[in-house]
C-alpha cells in the first residue's frame, strides 16, 4: 500500500498544487492592470512651467497623440500611437503599479521627449495650428484616442515598453542592439512603409574641423585633427554593423566610439549611415530618423493608407504582442 499511498500524494501535488504555485508566481510577476476608476489621475510634471498637473489618463494620452505623431497622419496610425502613448503611461504612472518618472520626484511622467513622452496643452497646440487647423486636428486625434480608450500593449500578460521613432528606413532594429537591453517584442521587422517619409534618406555635411572637434568633445583620448582626417587614409572606419546593416562602432586610429555617441554627439538622423570625405568636408548619406527600435511612425502611416488597422500595426512593429484593456 505504501508506495501506492506515495504515489498518490506525489500525483495530487502535481495535478493540484504545483498549477496554483505556478498561478501564483506569475500573478506575481506580471501584474494586470486593473485600475481605471473614473476620476483616477497620473501627475504629469511639465517641463516647461516645472509644475505638476494632475491629468485624466485619457486627456494626458491626447496631448502625447498631438505632440508625438503629425495630425494629419492616417487615423489608423494616430489610434496606434495613442494605444503606444496610454502603454507607456500606464507602464510608468504609480497608481497602476509603475514607478513614476525618476527624473521629477512625485511625477508619474514629464513632458520632455528626450526622457518620458513629449505633452502639449491646448493652448500650445493652438499656436502650432492655429485656431482652424487646431478645431479639425484636435478632433481628429480624439477620435484616434476615444475609440482605443484603455487599450495598452501586453507581452504575455506584462505592459510592454512601447519604444517608437520616427522612420526605420526599411528595417526595424533590435533593442539590444542600441541599448544593453533585449526584449523579445522589440526585435528587427521589415519595414516597406516608411518610403513617403521626408527623412528617408538625408546628407548630412560637416567641415572635417567641426567634425574632429565633436569627436574631440566626445572622447578626450580621441586625438583626431582635421589635416588627419583627410591625410591619414582611411582615419575612420566603420569597424562594427548591427545583424540589421547599421553602424554599430567605428574605429579613429586606436580609439573605437559607438555609433549611437556618434550619432548624438552630431546630431546624424540615425545610424544607419555610409559616410566619404570630399575635400574638407565629412559626408554623411544617412537613411531614416531615430534609434529604429519599435514602431515606426511613417511606417505605421503607410500602413494605415494601405488599409491596416491599429491592431495590425501595433502587432508588426511589436512582435508576439497582444491589445488589451485596462480594466
Ligand atoms: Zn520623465
Ligand atoms: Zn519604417
Amino acid at each position: 500500500m505504501r508506495p501506492v499511498l506515495t504515489l498518490f500524494i506525489a500525483v495530487t501535488i502535481v495535478i493540484l498544487v504545483l498549477p496554483t504555485m505556478i498561478v501564483g508566481s506569475w500573478e506575481k510577476v506580471a501584474p494586470t492592470p486593473s485600475l481605471e476608476q473614473p476620476g483616477v489621475k497620473i501627475q504629469v510634471y511639465i517641463t516647461d512651467s516645472q509644475q505638476l498637473m494632475p491629468l485624466a489618463l485619457e486627456d494626458y494620452v491626447k496631448g502625447v497623440v498631438a505632440a508625438e505623431m503629425p495630425a494629419s497622419f492616417h487615423l489608423e496610425a494616430l489610434k496606434a500611437q495613442a494605444v503606444a502613448a496610454r502603454t507607456y503611461a500606464v507602464k510608468r504612472a504609480r497608481v497602476f503599479g509603475g514607478r513614476g518618472c525618476d527624473a521629477h520626484p512625485g511625477a508619474d511622467l514629464c513632458t520632455d521627449p528626450g526622457h518620458c513622452q513629449a505633452w502639449l496643452p491646448a493652448a500650445e497646440l493652438q499656436k502650432k495650428w492655429g485656431m482652424i487647423e487646431y478645431s479639425s486636428n484636435w478632433t481628429k486625434i480624439s477620435q484616434a484616442v476615444e475609440e482605443t480608450a484603455g487599450q495598452i500593449i501586453t507581452y504575455q500578460g506584462v505592459v510592454i515598453d512601447p519604444l517608437f521613432h520616427s522612420t526605420c528606413g526599411g528595417q526595424t532594429e533590435d533593442a539590444g542592439a542600441v541599448w544593453q537591453q533585449s526584449f523579445p517584442y522589440l526585435v528587427p521587422v521589415t519595414c516597406t512603409y516608411c518610403q513617403h517619409s521626408p527623412k528617408l534618406k538625408a546628407e548630412q555635411k560637416f567641415s572635417l574641423s567641426a567634425f574632429a572637434a565633436a569627436l574631440r568633445e566626445l572622447d578626450g583620448t580621441i586625438a583626431v585633427t582635421a589635416q588627419g582626417l583627410k591625410s591619414q587614409a582611411p582615419a575612420l572606419t566603420v569597424a562594427e554593423k548591427t545583424a540589421t546593416g547599421r553602424v554599430a562602432t567605428v574605429k579613429l586610429g586606436s580609439s573605437s566610439l559607438k555609433a549611437t555617441a556618434l550619432r548624438h554627439a552630431l546630431g546624424l538622423n540615425s545610424t544607419r549611415f555610409t559616410y566619404k570625405i570630399e575635400g574638407e568636408q565629412i559626408v554623411f548619406q544617412v537613411q531614416g530618423y531615430g534609434h529604429g527600435v519599435g514602431m515606426c511612425q511613417y511606417g505605421a502611416d503607410g500602413m494605415g493608407k494601405a488599409g491596416k488597422d491599429y491592431g495590425a500595426i501595433l502587432k508588426h512593429y511589436y512582435q508576439g504582442t497582444e491589445v488589451t484593456k485596462l480594466r
